[in-house]
């Protein structure tokens, strides 16, 4: 029986857990991916206090060398249900776990287009991960579809390695920070193109070759994909946590509607999504729950 299982080792799973075991807690974290969450997948962060820049990977590293140092334990077990009574009963693939405190800090993935052969081409020529693949399009041309700060920030990124980056974005106006969007208007290898939806994938022998948009055909190797993303709660299906559009819906303690549970970071309904907050959010959820 624990005090608190955390579920989600990216930052705002790991900043509870340090709070939470700094404040005397017994604590788990339960992970069904890599520790560090989609920190994991960013190239460089520049707006993270303390670093001029940091890579994202680093970042996650110095992440989980925090949780070793205070000796968190940790399972890397995806979670499949919960049963939230007076104990909390966690249930993954092959243990069950119990507690009386659970935060949920399962952030979110990205979203797919809805066109034809999506998840045949992901990894084989579609990518949501341009820190992860970009290098396998080195001197080649790549599209990326998206309008907010995501979709800036990795066509920056893609810039540097690919020959030419085709910016796609369906309005007139990104949606995504300023200065992002003047620094990507100043590159000359990325082309954007406003206005415009892909509607289908070009591929010859299997391979991805272009795309179709509404107006005019892209010659490419990759597409990568940055329209926002879906919150990681299909688990939490069979109970009653108040979601919004799959989002969890907290008071100011960052408690849901179930009396000792909790949840933070990026799976939240709220207004910002940044690191910070993500930080900040557990750090204060577990605060709270060890005032209980
Ligand atoms: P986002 O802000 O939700 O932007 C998603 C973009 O994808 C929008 O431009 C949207 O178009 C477009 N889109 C959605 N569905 C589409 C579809 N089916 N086809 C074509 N385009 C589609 O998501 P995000 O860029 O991932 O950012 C998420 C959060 O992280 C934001 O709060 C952002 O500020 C933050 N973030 C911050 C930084 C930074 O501070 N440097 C970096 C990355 C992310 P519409 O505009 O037409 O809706």
């Amino acid at each position: 029986m624990y005090d608190l299982i955390i579920i989600g080792m990216g930052i705002s799973g790991i900043s509870a857990a340090i709070y939470a075991k700094r404040a005397g807690l017994n604590v788990l974290m339960l992970e069904g991916n890599a520790p560090g969450g989609t920190i994991n997948k960013i190239a460089e962060i520049n707006n993270y206090p303390g670093f001029k820049s940091i890579s994202g990977p680093t970042l996650a590293e110095n992440l989980f060398e925090s949780i070793n140092a205070l000796n968190i334990p940790y399972k890397l077990e995806q979670v499949t249900d919960v049963i939230l009574e007076s104990t909390k009963t966690i249930k993954t693939k092959n243990n069950v776990y119990q507690s009386k405190y659970l935060l949920i800090a399962t952030g979110r993935t990205p979203k797919l287009l809805n066109i034809p052969d999506i998840e045949k081409y992901l990894g084989q020529g579609i990518s949501t991960c341009a820190l992860c693949d970009g290098p396998f399009y080195k001197g080649k041309d790549v599209a990326l579809v998206g309008g907010g700060s995501s979709a800036l920030s990795e066509a920056l990124y893609l810039a540097k390695i690919v020959n030419k980056v085709y910016l796609i974005h369906r309005r007139s106006e990104f949606r995504g920070e300023d200065t992002l969007i003047k620094e990507v208007e100043a590159k000359n290898n990325i082309e954007l193109i406003l206005n415009e939806e892909v509607t289908s994938l070009i591929t010859d022998n299997n391979t991805l070759v272009g795309v179709n948009l509404k107006n005019r055909k892209l010659s490419i190797s990759g597409l990568f994909i940055y329209i926002g993303s879906t919150p990681n709660t299909a688990f939490l299906e069979n109970t009653h946590i108040k979601l919004d559009n799959g989002y969890i819906v907290v008071n100011e303690n960052y408690e849901t509607n179930i009396p000792g549970v909790y949840a933070s970071g990026d799976c939240l309904k709220k207004e910002v999504y940044q690191i910070i907050n993500g930080a900040s959010e557990g750090a204060l959820a577990a605060l709270n729950i060890s005032k209980n």
